[in-house]
């Protein structure tokens, strides 16, 4: 167990080590990831609401620091930034090539949620262990030292126990913390998950948990998991939405949907990107790399056009592939139930009732519900 000065102790040695520290902050109303330097800077009372197209921070004075959900930023865009400089080229007289130089030290996080950690195992799969590795990421990614918040305070677009991604945290981790406030003090159970978080530990203040500090955890994590509503069936869908790519829903979906991309840009696994070069007046000439979106018209360029012009052919590329052949190239959903694209959809679409709506027609779908209803 540690206390307050524990915490803030514990993100002191990191800072010592030559991380650069990271944790949630509140910035434009969200829980955002940003710099910290201590427990001073984390979102001390502050709790989210959250409803399909709906988000609300609100503070309160019980002086929690992880009673909150996921905000719209996620941990993606720390090893996958949003822009980034590939490369320069000066064609000053002959070309000479140079590369932006490596981040400034390896990055400590601190409170990721469990589903975030199961998100960096997803983009691990893409972008670090697949076939063409992003060195870039690779080297922030394999450098981190990861310290994760399990979860007390979901919110009501979360479905991350159906994904089998939280609220508790099974591995991805340094340091795992469970945040207690009760009778006997605002304090954190803390499991560690590698020899680093073994080292880190080993130099902050902590005593030995007690049952009753045990049984609070349990307490804590069982009440989050009852308070999940939300579900999808993360692997029977893949073959139920493979079924159905000319269901009618498809259609009802894009008269709402605006194709505005904003589900993907706080999706924590979308990985699309776009390559660009410019060129100055002086003969530079700059190539970057942008996040992307399967939702905009020029994703599906192809000569002579987009491949999917319309919106149902984009929201439904979107769904399949995030859901259904994800699992043939990656071998995982590439979901893991965070609930950001239900609560910053600006119309408020939630995947979890249009694959419900899918579902619902599936005549498969139906046979097996009932032989599962026989059975039990
Ligand atoms: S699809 Fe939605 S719920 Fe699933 S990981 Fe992406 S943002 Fe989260
Ligand atoms: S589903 Fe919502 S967030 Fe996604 S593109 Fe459509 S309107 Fe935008």
């Amino acid at each position: 167990m540690i206390d307050l000065r524990g915490l803030d102790t514990l993100i002191t040695v990191l800072a010592d080590l030559g991380y650069d520290t990271m944790g949630p902050v509140v910035r434009d109303g969200a829980i955002m990831p940003g710099p910290v330097a201590g427990v001073a800077d984390l979102p001390a009372g502050y709790h989210d609401h959250q409803a399909p197209g709906q988000y609300r921070l609100e503070r309160g004075d019980d002086g929690v620091l992880f009673g909150w959900a996921v905000g719209p930023g996620s941990w993606k865009a720390e090893f996958f930034p949003p822009t980034q400089e590939l490369w320069r080229a000066n064609l000053d007289g002959e070309v000479t090539l140079t590369e932006p130089g490596a981040p400034s030290g390896p990055m400590a996080i601190i409170g990721a949620r469990p589903c975030e950690l199961a998100a960096l195992d997803v983009l691990d799969r893409v972008l670090r262990d697949g076939s063409v590795p992003d060195p870039r990421y690779a080297a922030r990614r394999d450098g981190a030292f990861v310290v994760t918040a399990e979860c007390g305070a979901p919110a009501a677009t979360c479905f991350c126990t159906s994904m089998g991604t939280g609220p508790h945290a099974d591995g991805g981790f340094d340091l795992a913390l469970s945040e207690l406030s009760d009778g006997d003090g605002h304090r954190f159970v803390v499991r560690v998950g590698t020899e680093a978080g073994a080292e880190v530990l080993a130099r902050v203040p902590s005593v030995e948990a007690t049952d009753s500090d045990l049984g609070a955890r349990r307490h804590l994590l069982e009440a989050a998991e009852n308070a999940i509503t939300r579900e999808l069936p993360a692997e029977s869908v893949a073959a139920m939405l493979a079924r159905n790519l000319e269901h009618p829903q498809w259609d009802d979906v894009a008269d709402r949907c605006l194709a505005c991309g904003n589900c993907t840009l706080v999706c924590p696994t979308c990985f699309c990107s776009d390559v660009r070069d410019t060129t100055t007046l002086t003969g530079e000439v700059h190539r970057q790399r942008s996040w992307s979106s399967c939702f905009d018209l020029d994703h599906s360029y192809l000569h002579g056009g987009p491949v999917r012009s319309s919106t149902s052919s984009r929201y439904r590329q979107w769904l399949t592939h995030k859901l259904s052949t994800w699992w043939d190239q990656f071998g995982t959903s590439g979901c893991i139930g965070c609930g950001r694209c239900i609560a910053w959809c600006p119309v408020g679409i939630d995947l979890t009732a249009e694959v419900a709506a899918i579902g619902g027609s599936d005549g498969a779908v139906r046979a097996g519900a009932a032989r599962a209803g026989t059975a039990s």
